[in-house]
């Protein structure tokens, strides 16, 4: 059983329910619904499957439906442009686009785009730069040409782009998920953490809200962006188009860092293991860029194209296990009570000082007593977020009478929920569903000392404040 988490997209390569059961069964502790493609129908269907897959197995795996954001696009081409280095090129709005512009679904970008600004198209394989406008079209000159093909994306790595944060399909697509009960939403092309903020009035707890770190604006405000969502994903494709590629690999790596200090779960994603979209065995840089995002602190590692629309879906699954395995028995990842402190976490929207406290008391326990397992009382599952930040090196069993928080925690690291009863309310009784799902799951013998959080008064949420040894 794997420390670290596995996201996998659901797409035409994972509609058929044998095929989800089997994903369920291999590990995925969490399906993505990937907005962007498919249909009403298929997305409902996909979540049906992840649902009853999950029932049949008795492993909560949650869904997480994924908003597409202000996805600039070409518009539609009667046929495929090819662009050479040096022409100039116009593109207008595509409502009022004339033959041989290139039209885009932006219809203000004249208004905001500057000369010399970049515009990169189909993930950067185009390149063109702003040359001057007359309010409405653009003209461009390429800079790095190719054959432009209809609806490839567009970036504008430099261009504050005034676009709302959630489009009109966002936000029929964000009822959809909350209809569908979705775990998670995330939401692409975050800039602000205003845009997290908005999302989050809206979801009203009803999920956890996922930022996708895929803007240099989003780079530049992570901090912000952190204190005020509830997990994040390093979104490497968009955010290899936008920065430099030769940048993305420390931009993950800080990402990772602060989202661990904020105790946020992060999904380190795109292009994991991309070549098995095609072959049955990964790359050796696959395989290494997979375990060096969990040697980073990941909380979750996702396939994208490799479970959506690849050839070898469970191959792909197996794969990503198998690094993960090997890593996490090396002990690598021990990482040892973090007495750092970070400046501005607390005054930043993170964990209380009380709460940290309670969480590193109950890490550093764990190696004292030698205890097996940690046991976190949790209603929200906050606590055991918390926690899991610290990465402690025994599972943390996290107890909730929540169903919904019972399938959030799945995508946790280090995490196993366990289902309580909601009969009795009680610490002890509580604690008793953790220590049994200890000794049944044999991580631990009866007898033994285990750390047990929990809030007094019992089970309100924010009241995290005190660690009891316990034994099995
Ligand atoms: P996407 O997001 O697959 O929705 O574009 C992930 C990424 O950009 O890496
Ligand atoms: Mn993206």
């Amino acid at each position: 059983m794997l420390r670290t988490k596995v996201v996998c997209t659901l797409g035409p390569s994972s509609a058929h329910p044998d095929t989800v059961r089997a994903m369920v069964d291999g590990g995925m502790d969490l399906a993505r619904i990937n907005m962007s493609h498919g249909t009403r129908d298929d997305h409902r269907a996909s979540i049906a499957a992840v649902r009853e897959a999950s029932r049949a197995a008795g492993r909560p795996v949650g869904v997480m439906v994924d908003l597409s954001g202000p996805k600039i696009r070409v518009g539609e081409l009667p046929e495929p442009m090819t662009l050479r280095e040096g022409d100039v090129v116009v593109m207008a709005p595509q409502e009022v686009a004339r033959p041989g512009e290139i039209p885009t679904t932006y219809a203000p970008l004249a208004e905001e785009i500057e000369e010399g600004d970049v515009v990169l198209l189909d993930d950067g394989m185009l390149e063109l730069r702003c040359v001057g406008t007359d309010g409405v079209r653009t003209r461009l000159e390429v800079v790095r040409g190719g054959v432009l093909k209809p609806r490839k994306g567009i970036n504008l790595p430099l261009v504050n782009v005034r676009a709302p944060s959630l489009t009109e399909k966002d936000l029929s697509d964000l009822e959809f998920a909350l209809e569908e009960g979705a775990e998670y939403i995330a939401l692409s092309f975050v800039r602000r953490a205003e845009d997290v903020v908005d999302l989050k009035g809206r979801v009203g707890g009803r999920a956890l809200v996922v930022s996708k770190i895929e803007k240099v604006q989003a780079l530049r405000n992570i901090e912000e962006i952190l204190a005020e969502t509830d997990a994040v994903m390093v979104a490497r494709g968009d955010l290899g188009v936008e920065l430099p590629f030769e940048r993305v690999p420390l931009a993950q790596k800080r990402i990772i860092q602060l989202a661990n200090f904020y105790a946020r779960p992060v999904i380190t994603a795109t292009q994991m293991l991309e070549s098995m979209i095609e072959h049955q065995r990964p790359t050796r840089a696959e395989a290494s860029d997979v375990a060096n995002a969990i040697l980073d602190g990941t909380d979750a590692v996702m396939l994208s194209g490799e479970t959506a629309v690849g050839k070898y879906p469970l191959e792909a699954l197996r794969a990503i296990v198998a690094i993960g395995t090997e890593i996490e028995r090396s002990g690598f990842l021990e990482r040892g009570p973090r007495y750092l402190t970070h400046p501005g976490l607390y005054s930043r929207g993170g964990a209380s000082p009380r709460e940290h406290a309670v969480a590193a008391a109950t890490v550093d326990a764990v190696r004292r007593v030698g205890a097996p397992a940690i046991i976190v009382l949790t209603r929200s599952g906050f606590s055991a977020r918390l926690v899991s930040s610290y990465r402690p090196a025994v599972p943390i069993f996290a107890v909730t009478p929540d169903p919904h928080t019972h399938r959030q925690l799945g995508a946790v690291w280090g995490v196993r929920p366990v289902l309580a009863e909601r009969v009795e309310m009680s610490y002890e009784r509580q604690a008793d569903f953790g220590r049994r799902a200890v000794i049944e799951s044999g991580v631990g013998e009866p007898g033994a000392s285990v750390p047990v959080t929990a809030g007094f008064p019992f089970y309100e949420s924010g009241t995290t404040n005190t660690m009891r040894l316990e034994r099995l």
